[in-house]
């Protein structure tokens, strides 16, 4: 099966009756898109740029950043970037960047929240993107967003930037978009999606903050399951509110990867799924062994149950 898969890498994933999910990769380091180029994926579905701002020791400049990114987007040679912005603070943080202590960082000054605390820096994360992706497609992603008024603020840096930086010196193929990460932000899907152009789900947040579990807890992430039907409720939400507004939906958590959720995820209707690169070949030979269909019908058995526990039990024995 696996030297199968392999095989099939470069074509397009189709469901058994033609129903097509794109399958891209997570990248966190831009060296390594040409390596996930080679393993199939059909773009980056989530470039974490903060690794690119960890190694340095002050905020990478313009330049810098350009490079980086220009690097990634030669490797893709025309295949979609999604491109996170800065996600540090919680779980990541950023040495130069010191945050005041919290006693719940995950519960803090973490990403577009902090992001927004140095405007300026999101900023030259912008400007870099939109310019080293001048004549190639991008699609730019706010992480951590909880509701509108954080996506206008960024949203407005960015409009600025399109109107400031010459046509001819950055990308006009861009979509602004939004992780659904935060409850509150799929509980507001459809205030979102009027204005978004994409949205995509990080399950591994969603599922800590739906949940209440620290997803790193030594004891209790094991529960911490994106197939709970609290998450793929709001995960419903998330598409149904997207789809109305005539804008895609991608699923960018760990979820994506697994065999007993893909069909779940598009039988929800999610339109990309970007898994780690070496995923990427058993993403695609799963999706070509079922029916959307039956897709369908094993989300709304899984959307039935009552525990993570019972969504299991019941997509296994089929
Ligand atoms: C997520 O939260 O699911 C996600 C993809 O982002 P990260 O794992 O980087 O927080
Ligand atoms: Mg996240």
């Amino acid at each position: 099966r696996e030297a199968e898969a392999w095989e099939a890498r470069h074509q397009e994933a189709y469901t058994r009756d033609g129903h097509r999910v794109e399958v891209a990769a997570n990248l966190g380091n831009t060296t390594h898109a040409a390596d996930a180029v080679e393993r199939g994926a059909e773009g980056i579905g989530l470039l974490r740029t903060e690794f690119l701002f960890m190694a340095h020791a002050q905020v990478p400049d313009l330049d810098t950043q350009i490079g980086e990114y220009r690097e990634a987007l030669d490797a893709l040679d025309g295949r979609p970037l999604v491109a996170r912005t800065l996600d540090v603070g919680g779980d990541k943080p950023l040495p130069y960047w010191p945050v005041p202590h919290e006693d719940n960082p995950f519960l803090g000054l973490r990403g577009i929240r902090l992001a927004l605390t140095r405007p300026e820096v999101l900023e030259t994360q912008l400007r870099a993107l939109l310019m080293a992706a001048v004549g190639r497609p991008l699609r730019i992603m706010l992480p951590m967003v909880k509701d509108l008024a954080e996506f206008r603020q960024a949203k407005a840096i960015h409009d600025r930037l399109l109107a400031e930086i010459p046509e001819t010196e950055r990308t006009t193929d861009v979509q602004l978009g939004v992780m659904i990460e935060v409850p509150s932000a799929a509980l507001l899907a459809p205030s979102l999606a009027a204005e978004v152009d994409f949205f995509s789900v990080g399950t591994n947040d969603l599922t800590q903050y739906t949940l209440a579990i620290d997803r790193d807890h030594p004891e209790l992430s094991a529960q911490a399951d994106g197939l709970h039907p609290a998450v793929l409720r709001l995960i419903e939400m998330t598409v149904a509110a997207a789809h109305a507004q005539g804008k895609w939906v991608g699923v960018c958590g760990e979820l994506a990867s697994d065999a007993i959720a893909v069909p779940v995820l598009v039988g929800l209707g999610v339109d990309e799924l970007s898994v780690s690169a070496r995923q990427v070949p058993l993403v695609k030979a799963r999706l070509r062994e079922f029916d959307l269909a039956d897709a369908r019908a094993q989300a709304e058995l899984a959307l039935a149950q009552a525990t993570s526990e019972a969504v299991r039990d019941a997509l296994e024995v089929r």
